[in-house]
């Protein structure tokens, strides 16, 4: 059988809870022309898919969407044989067929792993989707120099802890804000970073203030809301913002428009300074840079220069608590769930 999560309702709001999902089985499908059926190896979990959820795009009954690192059984799909690793769109599932009638965004084609550029869970990470999210962001689109000051928030996560190694790689000042004391200390001690500091603390504002005594060049934001808040006031003229993300508003009504209330909160203040903002969103990038990224990342990670932690959770069961302590900021990490054996261990 093929087990698999779907929502049990369409959420209105709020975050994931332990109701949210269910999981349902049904037999394993045959691969038709032109088609691939794959096992799961690791579901990717990430902020976005909530996203998915709240806006309807995963309907109640269906496979929830995540992208995946799996391994083909049987195959009818030119360019793909049985026991190939790749890189595809599984979901919340076990099995899954990929190929012809599947739909896919354009910009998550399937593709196969050569293991020996990395670890082939990192293909939806360091070496994925993630990597070219704080890649683009961080070196096509903010572009910090030496000596300038880059701030990245939700900084040991996935795509923050990319991206803030990256503009240290620059020679920029790197600052980190993050949650737990661990998870700062693992920032600066590991990653190195210059500073970094938890917006849990009652001192938040200021402690961000006296770890950028030259005021903020570079922010790249993952998160809005308060840390936001604490950023604004620091950025110097003509600083250069990255909105990756704003998860700390992902559990907001549905409806609500966090980056137009953000800008009407500090809009005066950053067109006053010169501040350039501009909007992310990995999939413009992948046709264009996702070869050139890789070939820059891979040797990159394989060498140490940019390290990469990862929290891998073990069982198919797990899946809808990993993800809800992913989204409160639980996880350590880009958050993985393991669902099945991985040959190359
Ligand atoms: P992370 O691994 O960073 O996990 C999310 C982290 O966000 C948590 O660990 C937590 O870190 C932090 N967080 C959660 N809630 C809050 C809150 N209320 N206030 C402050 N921090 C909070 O996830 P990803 O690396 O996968 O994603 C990071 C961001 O990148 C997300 O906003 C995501 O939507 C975005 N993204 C955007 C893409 C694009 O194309 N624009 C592509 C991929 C990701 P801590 O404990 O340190 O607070």
């Amino acid at each position: 059988m093929n087990r698999y999560w779907t929502l049990a309702a369409k959420p209105t709001g709020g975050l994931p809870t332990p109701e949210t999902f269910v999981m349902r089985d049904g037999p394993v499908p045959a691969p038709g022309p032109g088609q691939a059926l794959s096992r799961t190896i690791y579901v990717s979990l990430d902020p976005y898919q909530w996203g998915y959820k709240t806006r309807g795009v995963d309907a109640p009954g269906a496979v929830c969407h995540a992208r995946t690192v799996s391994q083909v059984i049987e195959s009818r799909m030119e360019g793909f044989s049985a026991g190939d690793l790749v890189f595809n769109v599984n979901g919340w599932a076990e099995h899954a067929l990929m190929g012809a009638g599947v739909p896919r965004p354009t910009y998550m084609v399937p593709r196969k792993l050569d293991p020996s550029i990395g670890r082939i869970s990192q293909a939806v990470g360091v070496l994925g989707m993630l990597g070219l999210t704080a890649y683009a962001g961080m070196v096509l689109m903010a572009d910090p120099k030496p000596g300038e000051t880059a701030v990245v928030s939700a900084a040991s996560g996935g795509v923050g802890q990319i991206a803030g190694q990256l503009a240290r790689l620059r020679g920029a000042r790197v600052v980190g804000i993050a949650g737990r004391e661990e998870k700062c200390r693992y920032v600066v001690d590991e990653l190195g970073f210059d500073a970094c500091v938890s917006h849990l603390s009652p001192t938040f504002a200021d402690d961000l203030k006296a770890a950028c005594p030259a005021g903020i060049d570079v922010y790249f934001e993952n998160v809005g809301g308060a840390v936001f808040d604490a950023v604004a006031p620091l950025f110097n003229p003509a600083a250069r913002m990255t909105i990756c993300g704003l998860i700390a508003h992902y559990g907001a009504p549905a409806g609500t428009d966090a980056r137009a209330e953000l800008m009407a909160r500090h809009g005066a203040l950053l067109a006053q300074r010169g501040v350039t903002v501009k909007d992310l969103f990995v999939g413009d990038f992948v046709a264009d840079h996702h070869d050139a990224f890789l070939r820059d990342m891979g040797p990159w990670v394989a060498s140490g220069a940019v390290k990469y932690r990862e929290d891998i959770r073990q069982g198919f069961e797990t899946i809808p608590a990993a993800f809800g302590e992913m989204m409160r900021g639980d996880n350590f990490g880009k958050m993985l769930v393991q669902v099945g054996p991985d040959p190359t261990l």
